[in-house]
């Protein structure tokens, strides 16, 4: 798979469960990857990519999409 640290997977399922947006900060639905406001400024592909299985694509899927919402921010 990729180069995501155990640590890190651990941190992302942890992330899944919790009601804070690892993105912005503000709350969000426990099993959601990120509160609606991050979701929604998604493009289309990658908020599909966030429906793979933990362990079968997700993690990446969720690093992806936080670069996008970061990089988003700085702009
Ligand atoms: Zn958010």
């Amino acid at each position: 798979m990729s180069d995501i640290s155990r640590e890190r997977r651990l941190e992302i399922l942890h992330s899944l469960g919790s009601t804070t947006c690892a993105a912005c900060g503000k709350s969000k639905r426990p099993k959601m990857s990120h509160c609606r406001a991050c979701y929604y400024a998604l493009p289309p592909k990658m908020r599909s990519a966030l429906y793979q299985g933990f362990g079968d694509g997700y993690e990446e899927a969720f690093e992806d999409s936080l670069k996008f919402l970061s990089d988003k921010r700085a702009a």
